[in-house]
């Protein structure tokens, strides 16, 4: 179970309250060192559901149950998503009876799906059902979906618009993008956590997730930010730690980089974070009027992301 918060706290932070925006395995290694670092108080994870889909008949939340698994020390550390000692006896059983296997879904996975869906059908929101998941799996922290309407990412390419996951499980990101449409956002509000949440905020985070997929459903759906926003760059020295932004980056004709990555977000950042082998790029950074911090953000464990997290805080108390 998760290691109890407040054991690092910042003396500048107190009273502070932090909103971190997250997708999955990036996002999920800075909320877990921010939820170290600042009690449950003092930090709300509002979460990409643009990835969330609807596979043999379960309703399944790809990122939001890798923050809520990652938090929980459930997660599996060599992946960074589903659940640490997994059995795939189910979808071997599935695939054996000519079902569609493709996105894999362990035992103890399937559980949460089962259980989710079920009280999606009796009527309760997705932000309630994370709420009782994260007690039963001991998360102190509030973890949010970015609404509780459905919004679901739609990637066009080369081969036509694919649904998020068939494009990134089923065709492993193989064709070419031209474009993202984010269906249902027009209708869908924040959960209404995360508009308190929001409205309380000293700061905003934006982990290091994929700008395209992860982050920009959480800003369509959020629609107006008028709190300072730091970004920590999900692509050190021009590629990605895991994943598919910097060749969605190259395939809209942008060249991949830290800077790259501000620049998305240039009209909301006060502060951008930049890894030390991209220092190069941190005038070029400052020119976007945008303050920045250099350091090591590769998140391989929990003192890295503890460190990043403690110096995102301590970054943010300078702006
Ligand atoms: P996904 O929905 O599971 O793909 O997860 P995210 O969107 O949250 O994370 C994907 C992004 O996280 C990729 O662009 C990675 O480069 C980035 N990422 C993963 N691990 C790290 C890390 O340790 N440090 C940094 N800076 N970025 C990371």
């Amino acid at each position: 179970m998760m290691t109890q918060p407040n054991l690092h706290r910042a003396s500048s932070l107190v009273n502070r309250h932090i909103v971190a925006f997250a997708g999955g395995v990036g996002g999920a290694k800075l909320a877990q060192g921010l939820a170290h670092i600042l009690s449950p108080d003092e930090l709300t994870i509002i979460v990409n559901t643009g990835d969330d889909f609807e596979h043999l008949g379960l309703y399944i939340c790809p990122d939001l149950d890798t923050v809520c698994y990652t938090l929980a020390g459930l997660a599996n550390p060599e992946t960074g998503w589903g659940r640490m000692n997994e059995t795939w006896n189910t979808i071997e059983n599935v695939e054996g009876l000519g079902g569609p296997a493709w996105f894999r879904l362990g035992d103890q996975d399937i559980a949460t799906h089962l259980e989710r869906t079920r009280r999606l059908r009796e009527g309760q929101s997705l932000s309630q059902i994370t709420k009782d998941f994260c007690s039963s799996w001991g998360i102190q922290h509030t973890i949010l979906p970015m609404s509780d309407k459905p919004v679901r990412t739609m990637v066009d390419t080369d081969e036509g618009e694919l649904a998020f996951q068939e494009y990134f499980v089923h065709r492993h990101c193989e064709p070419i993008v031209k474009g993202f449409r984010f269906d249902g956002v027009e209708g869908a509000e924040p959960t209404p956590g995360a508009k308190e949440a929001l409205d309380k905020a000293d700061a905003i985070i934006v982990c290091p997730s994929n700008p395209w997929v992860s982050v920009d459903p959480i800003l369509k759906v959020i629609r107006k930010i008028d709190k300072p926003v730091v970004a920590v760059s999900p692509i050190i020295g021009g590629k990605t730690v895991k994943g598919p932004a910097a060749k969605m980056f190259n395939e809209l004709g942008i060249e991949p980089s830290a800077l790259a990555v501000a620049e998305h977000y240039r009209n909301i950042l006060t502060g951008f974070v930049l890894d030390n082998a991209d220092s190069y790029l941190e005038d070029d950074v400052k020119k976007l009027d945008v303050q920045t911090l250099v350091t090591d953000t590769l998140m391989n464990h929990l003192t890295d992301r503890t460190r990043l997290a403690k110096d995102v805080l301590h970054f943010i108390g300078s702006l």
